[in-house]
């Protein structure tokens, strides 16, 4: 199995620190609203790494963060009037909705930045004693140049960007030694929530939170660390000069980095205000749509959303459930299981795809291919066993990319009715994106609504 590693720009062989286990930790969202649709990519991709990990039999700990004390939730919580902690619990929540939604399995471990304080403290302690971090009036900085592989994650020349910087430099903050020293912990501002320290009373900065939580939930060293590719230079490169100058050895050895999501071929940002929250695209299609759109690209290239490529996910996810639903109502002969060598042969691909870095795009593929052979060679006339077999292929490896194939329950007439009440509603308010997204979901279990005089009457198909 090969992935590709940030560290040596190279497709490596995976091979674990402990035979059979897998440590993952991905960088995980700042909670101070809806989760955008960029910062889907990361959790459907490593969703997807992980089932496949385990797939293959190992044992996953996978660990991923939610940031909930930051500049901008703290903000929030000032325009609300509320503490910080109620807009982080709030979108921790909120957060933890969509990625059911999504089908992204929940974290072995979900740790958050403001229970693992004390941890905190004792890392940076560790780097004060060490040499590597130092107190200037209540700031704890990291001395970056006492780490001597810096720049080794981004490739980037410390000497080099210092001589772009020097301006800077002379009117940085206090206290700093050098430009490129980066904050450890920092002392509180009025109305800040805020941490006894040594050094001062005040919080951590944003980096040694995942160093001391990867730590802590995964061990010193582990297999891999994720996150997205604007993630790489400084955050990722900040936590392997905390880590490796705290712990004396190598912190992760694979990182993996996600392309980033663009919207309309332009770069999606919250300040050029063309970001899209996940709830919004839940409104409009079935979440499963949006996780197959996001497998449909190699997870390091740039992937752009458009309403054409969801529309197409849409037809192609249809295409995959139908061939299901076809192979579990239909009723073949009772003969014995055959080669069915075409089948295996497209397992094979698949896995191909998955061992050369998790390439969803070939696999998807392979599962297309596979539905393709059903739908042609799965008739009345072939083997029970034969169209089992194809059909329980099929769901596993769907399960591995995340796709549910399962049948949702049917709806009974007491749901149908609040749905159409509810329709109705968003009629009136004019929101016909979800008015449509009703009818549509109820087409889906075989509901046909017609709009009459008296009234919306409801039939079976
Ligand atoms: P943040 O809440 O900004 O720290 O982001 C959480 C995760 O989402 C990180 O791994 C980011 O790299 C990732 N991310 C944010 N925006 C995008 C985007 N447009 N495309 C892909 N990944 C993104
Ligand atoms: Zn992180």
């Amino acid at each position: 199995m090969k992935l590709f590693n940030t560290l040596t720009r190279k497709k490596e062989e995976f091979v674990p620190v402990e035979s059979g286990k897998v440590s993952m930790y991905v960088c995980g969202p700042t909670v101070y609203n809806y989760i955008h649709i960029g910062n889907a990519r990361p959790m459907i991709v490593f969703d997807t790494v992980r089932r496949y990990f385990e797939y293959k039999g190992y044992a996953v700990n996978y660990v991923s963060n939610f940031t909930d004390v930051d500049d901008k939730i703290i903000k929030k919580a000032n325009e609300e009037g509320v503490d910080s902690s109620v807009i982080s619990e709030r979108y921790i929540q909120e957060c933890k909705k969509d990625m059911e939604a999504m089908n992204v399995k929940e974290a072995t471990t979900h740790p958050k930045a403001t229970e693992e304080i004390d941890g905190m403290i004792e890392m940076i302690q560790n780097l004060i004693d060490k040499g590597f971090a130092y107190n200037a009036n209540g700031t704890v900085y990291f001395r970056t140049r006492a780490f001597s592989d810096y720049g080794k994650l981004s490739k980037k020349n410390i000497d080099e960007l210092q001589a772009g910087h020097r301006e800077i430099q002379v009117t940085g903050e206090d206290g700093k030694e050098d430009y490129f020293d980066f904050v450890l912990w920092k002392p509180k501002k009025e109305g800040e929530p805020s941490w006894q320290s040594p050094w001062s009373d005040g919080r951590p900065g944003w980096h040694i939170e995942c160093s001391v939580m990867s730590k802590k939930y995964l061990g010193e060293q582990i297999d891999i660390h994720a996150g997205g590719e604007d993630l790489i230079f400084p955050h990722h490169e900040n936590e392997i000069a905390q880590s490796e100058a705290a712990n004396g050895k190598e912190f992760a050895k694979y990182w993996l980095h996600n392309g980033f999501l663009n919207i309309d071929n332009v770069k999606m940002s919250k300040s050029l205000g063309n970001f899209r929250t996940v709830r919004e695209i839940g409104e409009q299609y079935d979440l499963q749509v949006l996780r197959f759109f996001m497998l449909s690209a190699h997870y390091r290239s740039p992937l752009n959303f458009s309403a054409e490529l969801m529309e197409a996910s849409k037809n192609g996810l249809e295409r995959i459930l139908n061939a299901v639903d076809r192979l579990r109502e239909l009723n073949g002969i009772d003969a014995p299981e055959t080669e069915l060598k075409e089948v295996s042969s497209l397992v094979e691909k698949f896995e191909n795809a998955m061992d050369d870095d998790f390439n969803t795009a070939d696999a998807v593929s392979a599962i297309f291919e596979l539905v393709k052979y059903a739908n042609v060679n799965l008739t009345e006339e072939s083997s029970n066993a034969d169209i089992l077999k194809t059909l329980s292929v099929i769901q596993e490896l769907c399960d591995v990319l995340g796709i549910i194939t399962d049948k949702k329950e049917e709806f009974i007439d007491a749901d149908i009715e609040a749905l159409i009440e509810e329709r109705q509603n968003a009629r009136k308010n004019k929101d016909f994106a979800l008015a449509d997204k009703i009818r549509d979901d109820l087409k889906a279990q075989g509901i046909i609504l017609e709009d009459t005089p008296q009234g919306v009457k409801w039939k079976r198909m």
